[in-house]
């Protein structure tokens, strides 16, 4: 017996960086939410649960994203008045960064997003 336990809470769930990472339908758990690497298949081939339809509403998502990528490429701005290295440097560490970094986000907030649609779904 572990006190404190419940596997099932709600809001602090524990798998969502790892649901994100592999992208594990909210319903059935197959690795079936994301068709590109950035972009949320439109059903889960498995279960046939409606993702477009969960997707609805997270736009907002975009804009993070937005705003993500304009600081990293503030902060490369700071770095290169700073060290001055040269630009093929810059573009080595800052395309794979920034990339990486994107694509991250956007999966994490978009299965974030499906998992709470789901959650909240109208039944
Ligand atoms: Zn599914």
């Amino acid at each position: 017996m572990m006190p404190g336990e419940s596997p099932k809470q709600k809001g602090g769930q524990p798998g969502i960086v790892s649901a994100a990472l592999s992208g594990s339908c909210p319903r059935c758990g197959a690795k079936t939410l994301f068709a590109q690497p950035a972009g949320l298949a439109d059903e889960c081939s498995a279960c046939g649960l409606d993702l477009l339809a969960l997707e609805r509403g997270g736009r907002f998502v975009g804009v993070l994203t937005m705003l993500l990528a304009l600081a990293l490429i503030l902060a490369a701005l700071a770095v290169d008045e700073w060290l001055r290295p040269p630009l093929w440097a810059t573009l080595l560490f800052w395309l794979p960064v920034t990339a990486g970094s994107v694509l991250f986000v956007l999966r994490f907030y978009k299965t974030l997003w499906v998992y709470h649609s789901y959650e909240e779904r109208p039944r």
